[in-house]
């Protein structure tokens, strides 16, 4: 263990929090900088998203060549990913590979959660307790708890009387479930939803899927990687990647965005998306620059992915419901699937639009909505996340005068770049709301985070600083930035995670900064060579 001990407690320069691809790699970034850490993971193993999301189909949906970590050349040398999509096992292995690879393991504490964290004035340190009574104090504390880790408790009526089993596909029983010869519910028509409910549906007896928004999928088009790519990628790596960095989501495209949609002749712009929709995954939405500025240029895309949708479906009216029409296309994260909409075409599966039957309640037998009762032997609930905030709130951090971060992000999250929060010295959040983070390629987002943070940390060892700060009124600033660019997009018109309107009571405020990642990292990286413009450091 390294760290150094001051009467009772354990002190480090820095706690980490979480052990998923952000931790993970802090933990390393640390170490060589010769700085002490301890990671605190609240799971039995590694991993994070790619521990806890072990749901039939759980795989990425940005390509594998692209959502990996890009600072070691000799980890890229000695890893080959299996298909374009890897499967959680495999993104699973991967990072447990890495911690291995690099050492890792003895500075990572498993089965321990971090239940508070209280920041000390005089000493200018954290002091951070675990569920198991054990307490540490800390120069610097590290929030790398993930945006997508707390599974929504479930807002379903009557969800605890049910007689039967039920899961959350983010908390999915280890030893996996075995659907043959059983009639299940499916809650939920996001990214999990639409990655397991293919799977579901080939081994149980009959799957009703209970749909309470239609979401726009687009085909993955996955399948074992090409050697080709491979051989493409090792030749010439450093340059995608940092072409990937320069894209405003942080994954390199089939190729540039062909200016307006609205200037192309209506032909030539569904060439357009069908080149895209061809590639597959996420390319779509980069088809054209306006898409996601102008409800008119997006509807030429929602109607693209609707005709799409309408050409899947054998049964007209399925392919309507299927089919979104209440929000604009990429406002709610779009889906990368494989068969989704094909799997309605089977015999075993039926759709259930709470649109037009609102869900009443789930009884002991299965759900009830107000058009009859769906007796099932077992539910799965894909109902999403407390996302971004949730984590966070969860644990008791209290800043300067004891104030606890959650009061302060009453009325929604406030932050510096997604990495400081005014009031709370020596803090920092990994993928933080307010920094791109869930609209990136977050392989990308995350490495940018944690080289911020572990060069701050150095920077502040190399001058014997004690505290660094955001100030309030840089962070109102920064809050005001994120807002006004959120609201030049189309993202607010949809009911989305995005904006915390996925739990009850959340307050409603959009979380990731999107106004790309290059603007944002030039940002970041000029905050920093101002020796940390927007912040006090002591
Ligand atoms: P996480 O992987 O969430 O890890 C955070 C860790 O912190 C968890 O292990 C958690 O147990 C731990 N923790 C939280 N609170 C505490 C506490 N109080 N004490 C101790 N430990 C704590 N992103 C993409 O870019 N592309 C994708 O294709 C993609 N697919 C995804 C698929 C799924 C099913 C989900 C849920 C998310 C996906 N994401 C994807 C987002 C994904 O979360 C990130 O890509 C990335 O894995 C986040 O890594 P992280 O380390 O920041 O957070
Ligand atoms: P999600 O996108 O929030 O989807 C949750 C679904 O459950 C939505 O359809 C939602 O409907 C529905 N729902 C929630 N509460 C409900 C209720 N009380 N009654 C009925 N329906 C309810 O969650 P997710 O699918 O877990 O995905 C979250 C994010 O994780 C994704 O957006 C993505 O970033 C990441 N992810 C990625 C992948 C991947 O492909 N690699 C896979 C899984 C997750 P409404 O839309 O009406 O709220």
């Amino acid at each position: 263990m390294t760290g150094t001990r001051m009467g009772a407690a354990q002190t480090y320069d820095v706690v980490i929090v979480g052990a998923g691809f952000s931790g993970l790699y802090m933990l390393h970034r640390l170490r060589q900088l010769g700085i002490t850490a301890r990671v605190f993971e609240a799971g039995p193993s590694v991993g994070g998203t790619w521990y806890w999301n072990r749901y039939p189909g759980a795989r990425v949906d940005v390509e594998s060549q692209q959502y990996c970590y890009t600072f070691s050349p000799e980890l890229d040398a000695e890893w080959a990913w299996s298909e374009r999509y890897a499967p959680r096992d495999e993104l699973l292995a991967y990072l447990n590979h890495v911690a291995d690879r690099f050492a890792l393991r003895s500075d990572i504490q498993l089965d321990t959660r971090v239940t508070a964290a209280v920041y000390d004035e005089a000493s200018r340190r954290w002091t951070v307790t675990t569920d198991g009574g054990e307490t540490v104090v800390a120069h610097f504390c590290v929030m790398a708890t993930g945006c997508l880790s707390v599974p929504k408790e479930s807002d379903v009526p009557g969800a605890d009387t049910f007689s039967g089993p039920s899961w959350h596909t983010g908390a999915w029983p280890e030893e996996g479930v075995d659907f043959t010869g059983k009639t299940v519910a499916v809650i939920g028509t996001g990214s999990s939803a639409v990655q397991s409910i293919p799977q579901i549906a080939a081994q149980a007896r009959h799957v009703t899927v209970f749909q309470r928004t239609a979401t726009f999928s687009a085909p993955a088009r996955n399948g074992p990687v090409d050697p080709a790519v491979v051989a493409d990628w090792a030749a010439n790596r450093a340059r995608y990647r940092e072409e990937a960095r320069s894209t405003g989501f942080g994954f390199r495209a089939v190729k540039p965005p062909s200016g307006s949609a609205l200037d192309a002749p209506p032909e030539e712009r569904t060439a357009e998306y069908e080149e895209h929709w061809q590639h597959g995954g996420l390319a779509l939405l980069g088809a054209y620059t306006d898409l996601l500025l102008s409800p008119q240029a997006n509807a030429t895309a929602a109607e693209f992915v609707r005709q799409k949708i309408r050409q899947v479906v054998k049964d007209p009216r399925v392919a309507e419901k299927l089919a979104p029409k209440s929000y604009p296309f990429g406002a709610k994260r779009p889906c990368v699937d494989i068969a989704y909409y094909e799997t309605f075409n089977r015999d075993n599966v039926s759709l259930v639009d709470l649109g037009d039957e609102p869900l009443e309640t789930v009884t002991p037998a299965g759900v009830k909505t107000q058009a009859g009762e769906y007796p099932v032997d077992a539910i799965v609930y894909a109902i999403g996340f407390d996302a971004m905030t949730g984590a966070l709130n969860r644990i008791d951090i209290r800043g300067r005068g004891g104030v606890a971060l959650k009061d302060r992000w009453a009325e929604g999250p406030r932050t510096y770049l997604g990495l400081l929060v005014s009031g709370f010295p020596n803090l920092f959040l990994v993928t933080g709301p307010g920094s791109p983070s869930v609209l990136c390629n977050m392989a990308v987002a995350i490495e940018q985070h944690v080289e911020w943070i572990s060069d701050c940390i150095g920077w502040m060892g190399e001058r014997q600083a004690g505290s660094i700060e955001a100030t309030s009124a840089a962070q109102d600033d920064w809050v005001e930035h994120v807002n006004a660019v959120a609201q030049a997009t189309v993202y607010p018109l949809a009911n989305s995670w995005y904006l915390g309107a996925n739990v009850p009571g959340k307050p409603r405020v959009f979380m990731p900064y999107i106004g790309g990642f290059p603007a944002y990292r030039d940002k970041c990286n000029a905050v920093a060579a101002s020796g940390y413009e927007g912040c006090e450091v002591a």
